[in-house]
């Protein structure tokens, strides 16, 4: 329990079946130290969604013995497209996908369910303010910049500027997986130019992501190693989640792959080099769960393809994400203090 005269704020991360919370002290103290897990109900739609992100609450007060009246604001976090203030995308989203989640204002409905301030970030930001103030410490995150790569389902990105979250005016600041990278070098020659989910093509989700597997990069190698394994199971969808695993055991196909993405990162990382020269250059997401020879391999590409100025090149760094599935509590609960700390010291 927090001493008495100290507050504390609750990050509350929702994913499409999970919300994950975490407690943090007006000291930066972290008190649960493993993830209070439970159903975030978002099928069943708003009401019901929010019920369960207050029972998440709730729940974690209990688990690490705190009394409600110190929470003093929530920070919450959801998968995109989401506004900068929490409102769900009028087109609707993946995780929120009935009819009654478009324009649907999460961040407003908690916090008046709640009655306490919450503030709100995509799960991509909270991940990479996570990454920030674990990799720099509370005395050096506030004066380091750094950017995020996250490659899952799709390609989440965070660009931090002296500790904060960079958001934008519409809030899709970040939003890196539909930045337009070269492809000359990086396609085979006879290789189809790959289409995002968001209309792009050739955009860095169309190759750095899981859905990129399954629709563009594994339907074209499958060309080249038409006796492959991975041919022979169906859906695609299962195929593409396989993959990592020929990667890591050194399968021909699976390399080339992932040698696509690594580029695709690289050169992501080399614009961004450009916009905002960061200290720091975070990757994220399931590579960072792959063997760690496999990790390295990644990793060391990624490097190896990211165009930095030698006087850059000297002063920054390309480094994995930190245990991402605390990530999103945990980024959600340093943004709400943060807020607290800006607006009474
Ligand atoms: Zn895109």
């Amino acid at each position: 329990m927090p001493d008495s005269g100290q507050w504390v704020v609750v990050g509350l991360d929702n994913g499409g079946t999970t919300n994950n919370a975490t407690v943090l002290d007006s000291a930066g103290r972290f008190l649960p130290d493993r993830l209070a897990e439970s159903p975030s109900r978002v099928l069943d739609g708003p009401d019901e969604a929010i019920d369960a992100l207050a029972d998440a609450l709730r729940q974690v007060l209990e688990l690490t013995g705190t009394e409600p009246a110190l929470v003093r604001a929530v920070g919450l976090d959801t998968p995109g497209p989401v506004s900068a203030d929490g409102v769900i995308s009028s087109r609707g989203a993946t995780n929120f996908s009935r009819p009654d989640w478009r324009g649907f204002d999460v961040r407003g409905a908690l916090e008046a369910r709640l009655g306490i301030p919450v503030v709100y970030n995509n799960d991509a930001n909270a991940a990479a303010l996570y990454a920030h103030h674990v990799h720099f410490g509370p005395e050096k995150a506030a004066r380091r910049s750094s950017v995020s790569v996250i490659v899952g389902t799709g390609l989440g990105g965070g660009v931090i500027e002296s500790g904060r979250v960079v958001r934008g005016t519409a809030g899709m600041a970040g939003e890196l997986g539909h930045v337009w990278i070269p492809m000359a070098g990086l396609l085979a020659a006879d290789q189809p130019v790959p289409e995002c989910n968001c209309g792009l093509a050739a955009d860095a989700e169309s190759v750095a992501s899981l859905t990129a597997i399954e629709k563009n990069l594994l339907p074209y190698w499958l060309t080249r190693f038409p006796d492959h394994e991975l041919g022979r199971i169906g859906p695609a969808s299962a195929a593409a989640k396989l993959v990592r695993g020929y990667g890591e055991a050194g399968d021909p196909l699976a390399l080339a792959i992932f040698r696509q993405q690594a580029m695709a990162v690289g050169r992501l990382f080399s614009i961004a080099a450009n916009f905002t020269d960061p200290d720091v250059y975070f990757l994220g997401g399931g590579v960072v769960e792959a063997a760690p020879h496999f990790r390295s391999w990644f990793l060391d590409l990624v490097r190896e393809h990211t165009v930095l100025r030698e006087e850059q090149a000297r002063a920054a760094s390309i480094v994995l994400v930190p245990d991402l599935d605390m990530a999103g509590a945990r980024g959600s609960a340093i943004a709400a203090r943060e807020s607290q700390r800006r607006s009474a010291p």
